[in-house]
């Protein structure tokens, strides 16, 4: 029988491996790695974070999708939404003849012009178990590249809505990650699921507990975020947490412990063993990122921080939070974001239109430092350094005291 569901790549690595690296990896963050993370031009000081960038599951999901690319180069290949949150990546995807398709809830409609035997790339964040369902009716080709971390996830749920409880996700309910978590839960028969989006959402969900909100009041602001016919008299009697993978570790514990709360109000302590599960959910690769920032950030040696990441990626959005607690705090999705006028455009916290800020950079010897999301490749977080060592007149070369040049890859010379 022809294989049709790929999960652990093509054996292509060493074909795809050459063009990844030339396509991805920065010359500029190898060397200023080597220097130990931080390196001065002038009066200019840059320090990268100890950990940023690409992740394991990120690393995964575009090495398949290049073996994907090589494995079937007649076939039409589709990408189930953005393989992940950085325009530059699907940009290069696009480029390579991979369609990516347009978000939509409804599969037979996300999939209208996908056909048996096409190719379809699942992003490292999953599908909903209905868009499975759905192409696997096709009988498409499907390259899963869904991350292991949030497969463990999925493990949670699974037993959670198997033993009853119902799911609260502490993730952002339109998010392609959650989505698909949440649907897990209804494979069960009575799953049930509510999304929290953050601690005043999960205040209303503790004030429904301890009887300060109305029922009505529930499914009114969580419409969009709970499993259907939600009912939170009967669905928040026994309730199991999770995390969309990629959320803020120390909100994630500040929820779970205002809901252990809560339940302990409603319940008393003693009930809590049946009534009350929780796991931390947040992947390694997310906490290494949001442990790095914190350790940057305690030396308080930093006058501005620049995060690299995708507008709509939520670790890059969390690391962004971390930072802009304790310094002024710009948020790029790319390079070109840094004019050379000294004025950045940089995605608001909390959300919003992109802005600009003029002056950012302060007058005098300044420390810049740098972190990047887990879908920002070291290529971009390289040309960002090269953009704001431009800003003082310097060059990369400058900055590290060593040759860029490397088999003729390099973006900076
Ligand atoms: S952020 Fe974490 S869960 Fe998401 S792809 Fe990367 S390693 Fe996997």
């Amino acid at each position: 029988m022809t294989q049709i569901y790929f999960q652990k790549g093509f054996g292509l690595a060493a074909e795809v491996g050459p063009d990844l690296a030339r396509t991805y990896r920065s010359p500029v963050v190898e060397r200023l790695k080597q220097l130990g993370y931080e390196a001065s031009a002038g009066d200019i000081r840059v320090k990268l974070a100890r950990e940023f960038g690409f992740c394991y599951g990120v690393d995964r999901a575009v090495e398949y999708a290049y073996e994907a690319r090589q494995r079937f180069p007649d076939r039409r290949i589709f990408l189930s939404g953005e393989i992940i949150h950085n325009p530059d990546v699907n940009g290069r995807l696009q480029r390579m003849g991979i369609c990516i398709l347009p978000d939509s809830r409804d599969p037979a409609s996300r999939y209208l012009e996908v056909r048996g035997g096409d190719v379809v790339i699942l992003p490292a964040f999953g599908v909903t178990a209905a868009e499975m369902d759905h192409l696997r009716r096709k009988e498409c080709v499907l390259v899963d590249t869904t991350c292991g971390s949030v497969l463990n996830v999925w493990k949670m749920v699974h037993r959670c809505a198997r033993d009853g409880f119902t799911v609260v996700i502490h993730g952002k309910h339109y998010h392609e990650e959650t989505r698909a978590t949440a649907s897990q839960a209804l494979i069960h028969e009575g799953g049930r699921y509510l999304c929290v989006r953050d601690v005043p959402e999960a205040a209303i969900v503790c004030a429904f507990l301890r009887g300060d909100a109305t029922a009505a009041m529930v499914r009114e602001r969580f419409a969009n975020a709970i499993s259907p016919g939600f009912d939170p008299e009967r669905d928040l009697q026994r309730i199991g947490l999770a995390n969309q993978t990629t959320m803020l570790m120390t909100e994630s514990l500040e929820i779970q412990e205002m809901l252990r709360a809560a339940m302990s109000d409603r319940y008393g302590d003693a009930e809590l063993g049946w009534r009350f599960r929780a796991f931390d959910t947040i992947c390694s690769a997310t906490q290494d990122r949001q442990d790095a920032v914190l350790a940057m950030l305690d030396r308080g040696d930093l006058d501005v921080m620049v995060v690299i990441g995708g507008y709509n990626s939520s670790n890059t959005q969390a690391l962004a939070q971390m930072c802009a607690a304790g310094l002024p705090t710009f948020h790029i999705d790319r390079p070109l974001c840094i004019e050379d006028s000294a004025m950045i455009r940089y995605r608001p916290l909390g959300g919003g239109a992109e802005t600009r800020a003029y002056g950012w950079l302060p007058e005098g010897p300044v420390t810049v430092g740098i972190t990047a999301g887990a879908s920002t490749p070291d290529i971009v977080v390289g040309d960002v350094v090269e953009k704001i060592l431009g800003l003082r007149g310097y060059t990369a070369s400058e900055l590290t005291g060593a040759s860029l040049v490397e088999d003729g890859s390099s973006s900076c010379v």
